[in-house]
């Protein structure tokens, strides 16, 4: 892509309002723009960025079994009112509204109802089980403060995926697997390393919902964390009866603040015996079948990325989520220098490297300001010296360390 076609254009401040360091660097990098306080657009590079993390949660989903759909946003009270989730009293995050007859529907906040309740059409005996259904889906919530960018949006996207299993051993088999493909999603997304399963409260079975949450400064969270094992415990759960439970040593945790990126629940039949989602077993009985619950805030973890992984200088995407592999970077006027930088160009797209091109008119300085704030892995830069050495300085984002290559490398470098 050429920089210059870009409509979006880098700023050196964000919006005065703005204050969280995630939506300032976004914004400033023209990823995303403002509308209102927790609610944000989403411009064509922070859309490349999205459709990355998408993407990788969308291949562990499917390697788990899940098939993929959309629901709508727009929800019946009779049924929240089924399962007691309609009252503003119990659900405090509702937007609501009315349709011309007068009927009152709301804005889906989460689709555990629906979802559920529409699972009775398809769901009749223990040869429909188990069924695994994820979708990618905006979410509206009126949430009281939204002042985290968009790691607290009004309006955010959430993968949720929903196994529908015909015993307990099933769905426990399942969410092992769910955990399992949830710590691979953090680590491909370049959050590995500061990522724990965390015991939290809800579910059923064990009392405990699992969280996944990863240390940031500007996370809402509390979590105590045993770095050996790998675990935590949120803040929220933590007492003496827990830990032993767990098997957890208070001299072995540390108290960290986190940002809730993931969380996933059992339900057990408890949800389904409220809406009547039952299925006849192999005895011929008919039993509520068994739920689970996944959740990962998709737009929350390009936020976390963001605030964990940048910079005093700008952003620094990991190469399996970044809007392109590498950035081009021409820093002379000199006809011979474009027309090699536009040669070079083509040949890394050609290759099937995702590159953006700085073909625009500034200054040098203003270009490397600008590479470092939108935070594209490896930027190449042609200035002058290249034309007569044919080597390119090619310059790692996240360490600053340059080296200097032939095309061929460079091609090998980038495609790898
Ligand atoms: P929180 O405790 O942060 O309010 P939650 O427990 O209400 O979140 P869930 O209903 O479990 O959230 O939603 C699943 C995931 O969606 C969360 O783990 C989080 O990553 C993300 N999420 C929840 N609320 C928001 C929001 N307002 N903006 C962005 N992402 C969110
Ligand atoms: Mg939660």
């Amino acid at each position: 892509m050429l920089q210059s076609r870009l409509f979006t254009k880098t700023r050196k401040d964000a919006p005065k309002d703005e204050v969280a360091l995630n939506a300032q660097l976004l914004i400033r990098g023209g990823y995303i723009h403002k509308e209102m306080a927790g609610a944000y657009s989403y411009l064509p590079l922070g859309l490349r960025v999205l459709d990355k993390i998408k993407n990788i949660v969308r291949e562990e989903m499917n390697s788990l079994g899940g098939e993929e759909l959309v629901m709508t946003s727009l929800q019946r009270k009779e049924l929240w009112e089924e399962t007691d989730r309609w009252d503003d009293e119990r659900v405090d995050v509702w937007f609501k509204s009315a349709l011309k007859s007068g009927a009152e529907v709301g804005f889906g906040w989460s689709h555990e109802e629906p979802i559920t309740d529409m699972m009775k059409e398809y769901v009749a005996s223990y040869r429909d089980l188990p069924v695994y259904v994820y979708q990618f889906q905006t979410k509206l919530r009126n949430e009281l403060r939204a002042k985290s960018g968009i790691m607290r949006g009004r309006e955010f996207l959430m993968k949720d995926m929903y196994s529908y299993t015909a015993s307990e051993e099933a769905h426990k088999e399942f969410y092992d697997k769910v955990t399992a493909a949830y710590l691979k999603i953090f680590e491909r997304v370049g959050l590995g390393d500061i990522t724990y399963l965390t015991f939290a409260s809800g579910g059923a079975f064990t009392q405990f919902s699992h969280e996944f949450q990863t240390v940031l400064p500007a996370g809402e969270d509390t979590i105590y964390i045993d770095s050996k094992k790998r675990i935590a415990v949120n803040k929220e759960v933590l007492n003496d009866e827990v830990l032993s439970k767990l098997g957890l040593d208070k001299k072995d945790l540390v108290e960290e603040t986190a940002a809730e990126v993931g969380n996933i629940f059992s339900f057990g039949g408890a949800k389904s015996e409220q809406l009547g989602l039952n299925f006849k077993n192999e005895d011929g009985e008919s039993v509520p079948v068994t739920l689970g619950s996944y959740g990962i805030g998709i737009t929350r973890l390009m936020g976390v990325v963001v605030e964990a992984l940048g910079d005093e200088k700008g952003i620094v995407w990991p190469k399996s989520i970044a809007p392109f592999r590498a950035h081009l970077l021409l820093l002379s006027e000199d006809a011979k220098i474009k027309a090699l930088a536009n040669e070079v160009y083509k040949t890394l797209e050609k290759n099937g490297v995702e590159v953006l091109y700085d073909d625009r008119d500034q200054r040098a300085g203003e270009k490397f300001a600008d590479a470092d704030l939108l935070g594209i892995p490896s930027q190449i830069i042609i200035g002058n010296k290249t034309a007569e050495s044919k080597l390119f300085e090619l310059k790692d984002r996240e360490s600053g360390k340059t080296s200097e290559v032939n095309l061929e490398h460079l091609i090998a470098e980038l495609r790898g």
